[in-house]
């Protein structure tokens, strides 16, 4: 029900979970977190509160500046430390964030079980994203995401990071909202301005349609295909 992503210079986890409490407010059922850790891609996800999600996190060590959180309000299986995200491929080479719902996911991971011979792991309707975008990688997560939502039917905000590319976080809006924090040197998602305010008051408004491609030092906007977008800086001088 809320996500939030960053890329930059500094410690992702505390960031990450610092912006998923500003999203509470949404309710949620379950609390996650993807970070890049010596190169790899390491998940934590717990049903409950954030802070049992805080008290798992707190005994690892995960210092990567790079990485995506989500609380879940659960839609297509139970809540479960399982079905909580982030959502990896077999191979656990990429993570997705999702808020919404994929329409035709029993479609999808009927196809993908059964044409691809994927194991799923959760009874989530997300889980057939990361698995999508693994079956159309070819060494650019940009193009791969782009195959994937061709595919996908429903609303979705998501937040996708890849091992291979670990300088990137590729997000998309459809029917779900979506902003990207504006930062010196770091970057942000968020499902709502209020996650990122402690960081940033220079803000995008996604529109429909959008994919978004974030390094720490740029974003791009593109539409659905593939034009890049230019957007003004919205400055947000409220306060929560
Ligand atoms: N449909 C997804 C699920 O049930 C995402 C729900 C959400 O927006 O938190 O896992």
């Amino acid at each position: 029900c809320g996500i939030v992503g960053y890329i930059g210079k500094r410690e992702a986890t505390p960031i990450l979970i610092d912006g998923l409490s500003r999203l509470e407010y949404r309710g949620y059922d379950s609390a996650g977190i993807a970070v890049f850790n010596d190169g790899e891609i390491c998940v934590e996800k717990y049903k409950g509160r954030l802070s049992v999600l805080e008290e798992h996190v707190k005994e690892k060590n995960l210092n990567g500046t790079i990485g995506i959180g989500h609380t879940r309000w659960a839609t297509h299986g139970e809540p479960s430390d399982i079905n909580a995200h982030p959502h990896t491929n077999c191979a656990g080479d990429i993570a997705v964030i999702h808020n919404g719902i994929i329409e035709n996911y029993l479609k999808l991971k009927e196809w993908l079980i059964v044409e691809k011979g994927v194991h799923f792991k959760s009874e989530t309707d997300t889980e057939v994203i990361a698995h999508l975008i693994d079956y159309f990688y070819e060494g650019d997560l940009l193009d791969a995401v782009y195959k994937a939502i061709d595919k996908m039917e429903g609303a979705y905000a998501i937040g996708v990071i890849c091992k291979e590319e670990p300088d990137k976080i590729v997000a998309v809006r459809k029917d779900s909202p979506l902003i990207v924090g504006l930062g010196d040197g770091e970057n942000f998602i968020a499902s709502d301005i209020p996650a990122l305010l402690k960081y940033t008051r220079d803000m995008y408004l996604i529109e429909n349609d959008e994919v978004v491609l974030l390094t720490k030092d740029e974003v791009k906007i593109f539409n659905e295909f593939g034009q890049e977008q230019k957007r003004e800086v919205f400055h947000v001088d409220w306060d929560v």
